[in-house]
This record gives structure tokens, C-alpha cells and sequence, in this order.
């Protein structure tokens, strides 16, 4: 249970859907999480449910928009000045603006390259410069089935989440002497703010889809996070973990 007791976490995205369950998970086994989104109203009321659920770790809100490259470097120094470490990293963060190809914005497809995946890189480059010194470090990117398989209608989105899969295993090749991993999580079909806006019609459509019949929740991705932040996972590094229900094998 306490299997991450004394660690220090940065989730991305922190204030709901899956980055709240892994906040709350990280913080079950006993890390301190540092849950850093735009919305801080949402951030408390994460790290409200971590206390009264009387998790051993705990939840510290960070308002921060991944966007802002001076702002990620900022909230790791200050999560350094408090903590003086860094265990665990998760890029989370992530949004969608669907659209077909051919009628994309340019504004639609840089936005989604930048919260998604310039991003992670930003977070990354400041946050491994501290796990090199420590010789430890998890670092774990939240992709997604579209990444691996693409979708018509998220040119935007898939190429961000493939992306994040080079990234991870170019990150995973550099750092694996310092004894960092470096993995991802693609997740299929989770029930979350991000995925409530799609239409009926599209949700009939995919669920026959998944062999498991039926949508992921937040604690399904939560737990493979939790899995590889874990010393369990400590020979594993450069992997992309799909967490499916068994969609796009
Ligand atoms: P969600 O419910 O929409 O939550 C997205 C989170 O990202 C929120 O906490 C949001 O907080 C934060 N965020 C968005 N833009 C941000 C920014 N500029 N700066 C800081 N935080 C930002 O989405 P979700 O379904 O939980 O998805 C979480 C991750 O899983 C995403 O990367 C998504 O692509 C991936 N994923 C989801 C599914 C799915 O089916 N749900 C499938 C595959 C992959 P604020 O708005 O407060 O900033």
C-alpha cells in the first residue's frame, strides 16, 4: 500500500478525469503529489478527497498552464525548493480539437501540439535534470490509442500522442543509464469530461469495438501509472502500455 511512501509526484492535469485518479492513487500508496491545471478551484477539491479520504501521501494543488514554458520551469524550482526532489513525473495534460484534415486551422493543430506534446518535452527537460543528479526517476506520458492507431477527425491529436511515443522512447535510450524509465500509457476509450461531449451515436459505434465491451474509467489508467511509478516496474523503460479493453490489439 505504501509502496511510494516519501516520493514526491507532478501529475499534469491533475484536476479531473484519469490525471485526478492518478493523483489520487500516486497519493494511496503514500507520495506527495503535486497536482498542477489551469483551474485551482478544481486542484483543491482533489487535494480536499485526498485528505478526507485520509490517503497516507497527499495532494498539493499547482495552478500552472502547460503552455507556458517560463511557468513549468518555475513550478519546478518551487516544487524543488520545497521537496528537494522529484521522483515521479506524469504528463498528463492533454486536450482535443477535432476537426477533418482538410478543414483544420493551423491555430486548431499547434494547440494541440502544444498542450499535448511541447509540453511534456518542457516538463521533461526541467524535471530529468534533477532525476540525473538523484540517479532515480519515473517519468511516465499520458498518450492514446489514436497515437498507435490514428483517427479520422484528430490529425491534430493523433500526431501529438504519437509524438509522445517517440519522445518517450528517445527519453527512455537517454536517461536509462541514470536509472530514469521513461514509458507510456495509451489508453482507449475512458469515461472523462474529455470524452462526455462526444455524441451518443459515436459512443454506440465504439463500444462494440472494444472486446471488453465497455468504456475504461479514470482508475484503470490510474493503476498502470501507479504500476510503473512502482519499483515493480524498475526494468521496464521505453514501453507503451495500452490500456484498452483490448480495442486496438
Ligand atoms: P479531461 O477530463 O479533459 O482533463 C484534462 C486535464 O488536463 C484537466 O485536468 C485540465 O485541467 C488539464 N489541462 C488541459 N489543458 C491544460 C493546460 N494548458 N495546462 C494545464 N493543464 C491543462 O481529460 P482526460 O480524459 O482525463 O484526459 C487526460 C489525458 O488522457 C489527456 O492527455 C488525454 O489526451 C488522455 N487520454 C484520454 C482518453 C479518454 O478517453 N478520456 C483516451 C486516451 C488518452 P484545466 O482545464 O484546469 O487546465
Amino acid at each position: 500500500m505504501n509502496e511510494l511512501a516519501g516520493q514526491v509526484a507532478v501529475v499534469t492535469g491533475g484536476s479531473q478525469g484519469i490525471g485526478k485518479a492518478i493523483c489520487l492513487m500516486l497519493a494511496r500508496q503514500g507520495a506527495t503529489v503535486v497536482a498542477c491545471a489551469r483551474k485551482v478551484e478544481k486542484l483543491q477539491a482533489v487535494a480536499e478527497e485526498a485528505a478526507k479520504q485520509c490517503l497516507s501521501g497527499k495532494v498539493q494543488p499547482y495552478p500552472l498552464d502547460v503552455t507556458d514554458r517560463e511557468a513549468i520551469d518555475k513550478m519546478v524550482e518551487d516544487v524543488i525548493a520545497q521537496h528537494s526532489k522529484i521522483d515521479v513525473l506524469v504528463n498528463n495534460a492533454g486536450i482535443t480539437k477535432d476537426g477533418l484534415m482538410l478543414n483544420m486551422e493551423d491555430e486548431q493543430f499547434e494547440a494541440v501540439l502544444t498542450t499535448n506534446l511541447r509540453s511534456a518535452f518542457w516538463t521533461v527537460r526541467a524535471v530529468s535534470k534533477y532525476m540525473v543528479r538523484a540517479r532515480f526517476g519515473r517519468i511516465i506520458n499520458i498518450s492514446s490509442v489514436s497515437g498507435v492507431m490514428g483517427n479520422a477527425g484528430q490529425s491534430n491529436y493523433a500526431a501529438s500522442k504519437a509524438g509522445l511515443i517517440g519522445f518517450t522512447k528517445s527519453v527512455a535510450k537517454e536517461l536509462a543509464k541514470r536509472n530514469i524509465t521513461c514509458n507510456a500509457i495509451a489508453p482507449g476509450f475512458v469515461m472523462t469530461e474529455m470524452t462526455d461531449v462526444l455524441p451518443e451515436k459515436v459512443k454506440e459505434i465504439v463500444k462494440p469495438l472494444i472486446p471488453m465491451n465497455r468504456f475504461g474509467e479514470p482508475d484503470d489508467i490510474a493503476s498502470a501509472a501507479a504500476f510503473l511509478a512502482g519499483s515493480g516496474a524498475k526494468y521496464i523503460t521505453g514501453q507503451v502500455l495500452v490500456v484498452d479493453g483490448g480495442l486496438c490489439m
